[in-house]
């Protein structure tokens, strides 16, 4: 059996910024990770506000070398409509561009300086069942890919298994989340007219019809991941299998179709349904969840990876106080602060889907301060009190776009 302070589950971005953190203040870790790496995952496009975490690590010079597209804004496209947003003037104090970034790259780079640093990482193992004992400490079983086993007896658990959700799972924790379920089919494709576009390398999320959209992300290497997001229904009517229709949904978008026709994929089309996923208990006895594990809304404002890094930095300087023998609120310093973030962007996913954000998007004559303020939101920085449009969320964007409504019926 091996023994070690930490057990870190899934060497995703959370679980990269968990050992990495729990490594620097001198506690060992183990990292159990059930595929291959480098693999594959979808979510490309990263937040300023992850930044922060990544170089409280000291991970930012080594990502550097990796040449990762650099990203400083958001833009949004609805036909000749465009709502541009650029993090340089953003209304929070904080990091103004981050990377798009090919996942399976990325993910490898930050794994590597983990493993760079002494941590021990079982790749193509998985955790498939944990027993908490007497206090915090746990045995978890260990399976590789040829079925041999081992376990690991440890004082504390990051479950940072993303989709695998784990502990979830194993102690039925699940809950149905509120948000309506999902479609995305996404390629990776051959870019080779970029150049004749306009800002041919920046991220680009255009609205394809109402409640549907679409994102195209460049990367340094030529490849562009493109996927669409939408209802399951809406996309039956492209056809029966995902490359199908996503050449439908390409040849149909007249902007889509000149720069991605008939270009090389990568990959065939794959399909994602159903992804928003909850629990209300974000830690127990001997264990925090941090990733996705906790929550994941929806790709629209591209928070995936910012919460994952964001969520697994608190949660472990939690672990190090624990481990240290101080007394750890959990509930207050850890659920309730993550919530208030989660929070917020599921307030803008919620206005992104039912129209209103498009009104603001799009509005004529737009408040400069108001750009800025809701640019923080798009760039992850949604703790900042201090940006009406984070401490308000829940009605800031309806009455926002009632204003708009009626300066139109005014002309002015
Ligand atoms: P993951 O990256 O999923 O890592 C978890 C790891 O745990 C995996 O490697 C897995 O193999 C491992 N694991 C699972 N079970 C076990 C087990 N039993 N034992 C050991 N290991 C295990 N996010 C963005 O930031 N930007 C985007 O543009 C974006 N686009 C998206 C588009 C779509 C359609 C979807 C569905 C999501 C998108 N996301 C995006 C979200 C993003 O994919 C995730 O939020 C992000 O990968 C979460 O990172 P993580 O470290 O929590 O989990």
């Amino acid at each position: 059996m091996i023994q070690t302070d930490v057990l870190v589950i899934g060497a995703g971005p959370a679980g990269s910024v968990a050992a990495a953190k729990i490594n620097k203040a001198g506690y060992s870790v183990q990292v159990v990770e059930r595929e291959k790496f480098p693999r594959f995952v979808i979510g490309e496009s990263l937040l300023p506000r992850c930044m922060e975490v990544l170089e409280d690590i000291d991970m930012i010079e080594e990502l550097s070398k990796c040449g990762f597209q650099e990203k400083f804004g958001a833009k949004f496209l609805r036909e000749d409509e465009i709502s541009d947003f650029n993090f340089t003037s953003q209304f929070t104090k904080g990091w103004s561009w981050t990377w798009q970034v090919p996942r399976a790259d990325f993910d490898m780079a930050l794994i590597q300086q983990v493993i760079d640093r002494g941590v021990p990482v079982h790749f193509e193992h998985t955790v498939t069942g944990i027993q908490f004992m007497d206090g915090e400490e746990s045995i978890s079983d260990v399976v590789d890919k040829e079925g041999n086993t081992f376990q690991i007896k440890a004082r504390f658990i990051v479950d940072a298994s993303g989709y695998g959700r784990v502990i979830p799972r194993l102690f039925n924790m699940d809950k149905p989340s509120v948000l309506e379920p999902r479609k995305a089919v996404f390629s990776h494709l051959q870019d080779i007219r970029r150049a004749s576009f306009d800002e041919p390398n920046r991220i680009i999320v255009v609205s394809y019809v109402p409640g549907v959209w679409v994102w195209i992300i460049p990367f340094s290497n030529g490849n562009t991941s493109v996927g669409f997001v939408g209802n399951r229904e809406f996309f039956d009517q492209y056809g029966a299998y995902q490359t199908e229709q996503f050449d439908n949904l390409i040849a149909n978008n007249p902007m889509l179709h000149a720069r991605f026709d008939q270009v090389e994929k990568i990959f065939e089309p794959r399909k994602l349904e159903a992804w928003s996923s909850k629990t209300d208990q974000f830690f127990g006895d001997g264990f925090v969840l941090t990733g996705n594990v906790t929550e994941f809304l929806d790709p629209i404002f591209s928070s995936g990876v910012m919460f994952a890094t964001v969520s697994s930095h608190l949660a472990s300087q939690l672990v190090i106080q624990k481990l240290e023998g101080k007394e750890v609120n959990w509930a207050d310093d850890y659920s309730k602060e993550l919530q208030r973030g989660v929070d917020v962007f599921k307030s803008y996913v919620m206005a992104w889907y039912d129209g209103t954000l498009e009104k603001i998007f799009y509005a004529k004559n737009q408040d400069p301060l108001i750009k800025r303020q809701i640019c923080s939101v798009l760039a992850g920085y949604v703790w900042d009190l201090n940006n009406p449009f984070v401490a308000e969320h829940e009605v800031i964007l309806k009455k926002l776009a009632r204003l708009i409504d009626a300066k139109l019926k005014l002309n002015l």
